[in-house]
């Protein structure tokens, strides 16, 4: 077999949702809502499923579904977008990041990532051929040293990858601080992936800043997202990259060959959530305000420190006072003898980073509870 593939292992986050189903534990591993999607979606879908939609939808995405995409992704990114020319929908934003990471570099290539970072871009960039470079962001803010990034960028790079706001960290990245980035990325003509797909998860005061938007950027930035966070439809495997046309067209190329397409009756019953008003994305946010801090309350009642998001629906807590030699170590106990699952938030992390379990919480308010109690009592 390839040897590439002895690099990285299986996905962590995976292997802990398989570890929690054997031991029947709460998973607050892999992020994931244990809600329904709106009932206007799941209606939708009904409908769809006994229209004409059971072949292959074109292989760029249904024509009704890009153009209800592009006009929602213009209605927040604030610049036209043009369901034609500057859009590929693909199955999930994993297929779009492994398809914007072909699109960017060829084998050889080298790829900023910052660390801590969602496990799937170390592999994404490795199936690619492409070289990972690593760039740490220092807790508890998450922040970047510039001189380090600065330094890693004149290595030559083809790409950075940034998640924004960011799992597992919840770091809303500032709006300065993508316009350092973008500076570099011009100075050093290098492509920017970006993972959007917690676009409509930010806690007040902190604002997402798309990255497309910024001067200069719309020419080289690969945007992902997916309909997976924001309608809560993971299981759908929504997903898209919105580019200029230069780009766009190669990642079709890239996505008609890895899947040919996303699935058709899908699609069709998604228009509906790319068309819900404003007040739906209020409610979302106002929905994960109080999640936050339900799940919050808990863990500072454990005694022990924890990160506080900024945006997305990830929180990394210190276990380093637990005494356990690994994080896994850790996990594994926790999932046994407290019966909720977590991460080991060395999954995450390029250094040897033990500190952390992630756990998330998209969870109703009613399991977050209940995983709340039996850590404040198991911890
Ligand atoms: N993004 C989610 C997480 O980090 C799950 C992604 C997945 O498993 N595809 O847990």
């Amino acid at each position: 077999p390839a040897r590439r593939l002895e690099v990285f292992t299986e996905s962590v986050i995976r292997e802990m949702t398989r570890l929690s189903n054997r031991h029947g534990s709460i998973n607050l591993a892999q992020g994931f809502p244990d809600f329904d999607p709106p009932t206007e979606l799941i209606d939708a879908l009904a409908t769809a499923i006994r229209g004409p939609h059971h072949q292959y939808a074109v292989t760029w995405g249904a024509p009704r579904f890009r153009q209800a995409l592009a006009k929602k992704n213009e209605r927040f990114m604030g610049r036209e977008i043009d369901p034609d020319r500057h859009l590929v929908v693909t199955c999930g934003s994993t297929e779009a990041m492994m398809a914007a990471m072909m699109t960017a570099c060829d084998p050889g290539d080298k790829v900023i990532v910052f660390s801590p970072f969602y496990e799937n871009y170390a592999a994404d960039a490795i199936l690619s051929g492409a070289v990972p470079v690593h760039v740490p962001l220092y807790a508890p803010h998450f922040t970047f040293d510039r001189d380090e990034l600065s330094r890693a960028f004149a290595t030559g790079v083809k790409a950075i990858v940034i998640c924004n706001p960011a799992n597992p960290s919840g770091k809303v990245f500032t709006r300065e601080e993508l316009l350092f980035i973008a500076g570099l990325a011009e100075e050093h003509d290098a492509f920017v992936l970006m993972d959007e797909v917690y676009e409509h998860i930010v806690y007040a005061p902190h604002q997402h800043t798309y990255f497309a938007t910024l001067p200069g950027m719309w020419e080289r930035t690969l945007s992902c997202g997916s309909l997976s966070k924001t309608y809560s439809i993971t299981g759908w495997r929504l997903g898209h990259i919105i580019a200029p046309e230069r780009l766009i067209s190669r990642a079709r190329k890239v996505h008609d060959f890895l899947t040919v397409g996303a699935a058709a009756p899908l699609q069709e019953a998604a228009v509906t959530a790319l068309e819900f008003p404003d007040s739906y994305y209020t409610e979302l946010q106002r929905e994960y305000d109080v999640k936050r801090d339900v799940f919050l309350d808990y863990l500072k009642q454990t005694g022990l420190s924890y990160t506080e998001p900024q945006g997305a629906y990830y929180t990394l807590l210190d276990i380093s006072s637990l005494g356990f030699k690994t994080d896994t170590e850790a996990a594994e106990w926790m999932t046994r003898e407290v019966g909720v699952t977590g991460v080991p938030g060395s999954s995450f992390f390029r250094e040897p980073e033990h500190r952390f379990i992630r756990f998330h919480f998209a969870k109703k308010e009613e399991t977050l509870r209940a995983a709340g109690e039996k850590l404040v009592s198991g911890l």
